[in-house]
């Protein structure tokens, strides 16, 4: 176990980074930040800022040492030089080479028996072709590396997209996937310990905007119940294959067919943000209980729903409104500048 007053190296400065320092300096430990930016805004909550880049080897040995376990709340890390951190990394840089190549991640989905839409790799304009052919129309290239938020995504609604669709994505090594026509989107949050011990918190219900989190509810309604049980057992066998350690989210359609895994974050993840006021346990803290060995805490709903909204670029500007209205939880990252498209802030409502 890593008792509290121990500390924590968090590999990544974002809003989650933010939010896991928040809740481990609650538990009493310190946080290290590890980002090569100027002023990330997780280190405005944190005990220690080191500025590197991700590859500084001498950087990393020196955090490795700092620290007592580390993490990594971003999934666009190098997984090669993560080495020398051995078996402090939590979770292991395995989920991480899996989730952040979306090729590796679809076969290893289905290496674990769970569903996927009909997809197949591209790396040439023939290729792009040849999917058409094979998966039909419409469907959408997705890099293999590198996207976040719809980024590094084109679709492809007839045959004469095809060259402008591989050109929107930069030519570079992709995906084709067929469109999901899905009733639903829900994502499968759960944290798992060394020894196998897992929790679950309630699925939301996650409505995307070109390709950006919206909203998320909870409860998801009775189509995601229905298919909780196949989505749960599926998010675990991935867990255990994985032999993950700390909070994962499975991101699934709801479809006719029943549930297709989307793809796989090994992390806390932006829907899983109501679990702060929503749930008795946040997924922040869990994942910090999770890398400790402290005991699962306890995930159920603090009260009947909960949504939370997130602030995109220039909503936050909203924020004297929503501090102004009764029982919202107000979350600002404190990022800076409000660009198009960039998580700024969320709230989260919580009612009975
Ligand atoms: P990101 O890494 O950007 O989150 P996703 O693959 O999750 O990438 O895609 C973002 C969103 O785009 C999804 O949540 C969904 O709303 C939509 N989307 C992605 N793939 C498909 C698909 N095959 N069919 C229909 N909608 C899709
Ligand atoms: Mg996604």
């Amino acid at each position: 176990m890593i008792p509290p007053g121990s500390t924590i190296g968090i590999l990544g400065g974002g809003q989650l980074g933010r939010m896991l320092s928040v809740s481990a300096a609650q538990l009493g430990y310190k946080c290290h930040i590890f980002d090569p930016h100027e002023r990330p805004c997780a280190a405005d909550v944190a005990a220690a800022h080191v500025r590197a880049h991700f590859d500084d080897l001498e950087a990393l040995r020196e955090f490795g040492s700092a620290v007592d376990v580390a993490t990594y709340e971003f999934e666009n890390l190098p997984v090669e030089p993560l080495n020398v951190l051995g078996a402090k990394l939590r979770p292991s840089a395995r989920s991480l080479a899996i989730a952040q190549d979306r090729a590796t991640e679809k076969e290893f989905i289905e290496s674990c028996g769970a569903a996927v839409a009909p997809w197949r790799r591209v790396s040439s304009l023939a290729d792009v072709t040849a999917s058409v052919l094979k998966v039909g129309l419409p469907l959408v290239l997705k890099t293999q590396r590198y996207g976040y938020d719809g980024k590094g995504q084109a679709w492809i609604h007839a045959r004469r997209d095809e060259q402008s669709a591989w050109a929107a994505i930069g030519e570079e090594p992709a995906i084709a996937e067929a469109a999901i026509d899905f009733a639903a989107e829900f994502s499968v949050i759960l944290a798992r310990w060394t020894d196998g011990r897992h929790a679950f918190w309630d699925s939301p219900r996650n409505e995307h905007e070109g390709g950006i989190l919206r909203r998320s509810t909870v409860p998801g309604g009775e189509l995601i119940a229905s298919q909780l049980e196949e989505a749960r057992n599926a998010a675990l066998r991935i867990a255990e294959a994985l032999g993950h350690v700390g909070v994962l989210t499975v991101e699934f359609f709801a479809s006719a067919d029943g549930p297709l895994v989307n793809e796989i974050a090994p992390r806390v993840h932006n829907s899983g943000h109501w679990t702060i006021e929503g749930a008795v346990t946040s997924q922040f803290e869990q994942h910090i209980r999770a890398i400790c060995d402290l005991p699962p805490g306890v995930t159920g709903l603090m009260r009947g729903h909960a949504v939370m909204d997130n602030l995109i670029g220039g909503e936050v500007e909203r924020w004297p409104d929503l501090v102004a209205e009764r029982g919202a939880h107000v979350h600002i990252y404190g990022k800076g500048e409000a660009r198009r498209g960039r998580k700024m802030g969320h709230v989260t409502r919580v009612v009975r």
